[in-house]
């Protein structure tokens, strides 16, 4: 899969709440992946204390001066338009144009993103050098959109695994006309699900493609037995830039998948920056952790928040690294890959095991942090903690710097010599 020219297709679509181009964009991954599901929720629908939105219908929408001449059309730019933006057709006043004309005076050059999705009124974005240059007293507005019954779309690619418990990605799918924010994490995601598909896994994944918010709190409450199989969630977005990573940490922040993510970024990167729940760019993993949902759920970014180029027309493929893009894909695969792949080891002797009686005593001159690290494994091995549990407890209690793939390496070659067992409840950590 090219992340860049599914990032280059997306771009310009009108990825509004519920929007023919938000079909569009869903019927593109499924033709990416056949068997990903598109769950359907009609207008009015309540959804916990939310109302699934109407469908929002553009046709065109243009600003002309009095003889004719066309100053700002619709399709220029998907965000010329307020999204969710009432119908209009008129004459204004320079005075009334500009008060439903948004513009940046930060980024002149570029459009603002504006969304007006729960308040009712017309408006218009243009490039704030392009409202400095109006000459005219009177203008014909003509916005030409409309409000309909429909269907807002949530796309989920299951790749089942040994276990019906599921780990969840969320991706928001919205942002008309912008990239980095947020259809880096739809591409990201949409690569991992490529990877995940190739191989067996023992956990189900579940990777959600969604308009925020609304998409998760549609999903989670339209499926609410289900909450409880979900083991954990990661949201993530903005992955294009060469900021290093953010890790948002979920609410409470201390479970294992806040403790994995931490432990491959720490082994993965140079450097990255920790914040707690609510602290970044907040999105959905707000409604995942939220309120009687209570799923941990972390938060995956790149500094900084907000980017120069955020909310407006200059979020734009241009700013894209794809290598910065692979960087976070093949990070976040290995978080994904430790939560799937760990498991408790039982130790089946007492005492330290005479490691060279099996082959399994390691040089210090070839591995130092492996040699320190034997005895401590030994000792973890009690059957109340996984293969990932025994590596972070000899990380952050004794400073070894070791990683989980080594461990789990060694206890591998334990298990094969008869010393460890694998216990059942593995799927429970
Ligand atoms: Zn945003």
């Amino acid at each position: 899969m090219d992340m860049m020219e599914l990032l280059r297709f997306l771009w310009l679509k009108n990825r509004s709440l519920v929007t023919d181009d938000m079909d569009a964009s869903l019927l593109h991954l499924k033709q990416i992946f056949p068997d990903m599901k598109v769950h359907a929720y009609p207008t009015g629908l309540e959804a916990w204390t939310w109302i699934v939105p109407p469908k929002w219908v553009v046709r065109d929408a243009f600003i002309e001066t009095l003889d004719g001449r066309r100053i700002l059309s619709f399709s220029e730019h998907p965000l010329s338009l307020v999204s969710y933006s009432e119908p209009f057709d008129g004459e204004v006043s320079k005075e009334e144009l500009l008060r439903h004309l948004h513009s940046s005076e930060t980024r002149p050059a570029a459009f603002p993103y504006v969304f007006k999705y729960y308040e009712r009124d017309w408006g218009l974005c243009m490039p704030h050098e392009r409202v400095l240059s109006l000459d005219q007293a009177r203008y014909r507005v003509k916005i030409d959109t409309a409000f309909e019954p429909g269907m807002l779309k949530v796309g989920e690619l299951v790749i089942p695994g040994e276990t019906e418990e599921s780990i969840v990605i969320v991706t928001d799918i919205c942002h008309p006309g912008q990239v980095n924010d947020s259809i880096t994490g739809v591409v990201v995601a949409a690569a991992i699900g490529e990877k995940l598909l190739r191989q067996s896994n023992n956990y189900t994944f579940r990777i959600l493609f969604l308009p925020e918010t609304i998409g998760s709190i549609c999903y989670l409450s339209q499926n609410e037995d289900f909450i409880p199989h979900i083991k954990c969630a990661l949201f993530f977005e903005m992955l294009g830039t060469t900021g290093e990573h953010v890790l948002g940490h979920s609410y409470p922040g201390t479970s294992k998948l806040d403790r994995v993510a931490y432990r491959v970024l720490q082994w993965r990167t140079d450097k990255f920056h920790e914040a707690r729940f609510r602290e970044v760019a907040p999105s959905d993993e707000k409604v995942f952790n939220g309120p009687g949902v209570g799923i941990p759920t972390i938060n995956i970014t790149r500094a900084p928040y907000p980017y120069p180029e955020y909310h407006t027309s200059d979020d734009s493929p241009d700013i894209i690294h794809p290598e910065k893009l692979e960087e976070s894909r093949d990070l976040i695969f290995e978080i994904l890959r430790v939560m799937d792949t760990d498991f408790v080891p039982i130790r089946q002797f007492r005492g330290p095991a005479f490691l060279s009686r099996y082959g399994l005593w390691v040089d210090w001159q070839k591995n130092w942090a492996l040699n320190m690290a034997v005895d401590l494994i030994m000792l973890f091995m009690d059957g109340q903690h996984s293969v990932f549990e025994i590596t972070d407890k000899i990380n952050r209690e004794f400073d070894i710097k070791i990683q989980y793939e080594e461990v789990r390496d060694y206890v591998n070659r334990m298990i094969e010599k008869g010393l460890v067992a694998r216990s059942t409840l593995s799927q429970k950590i």
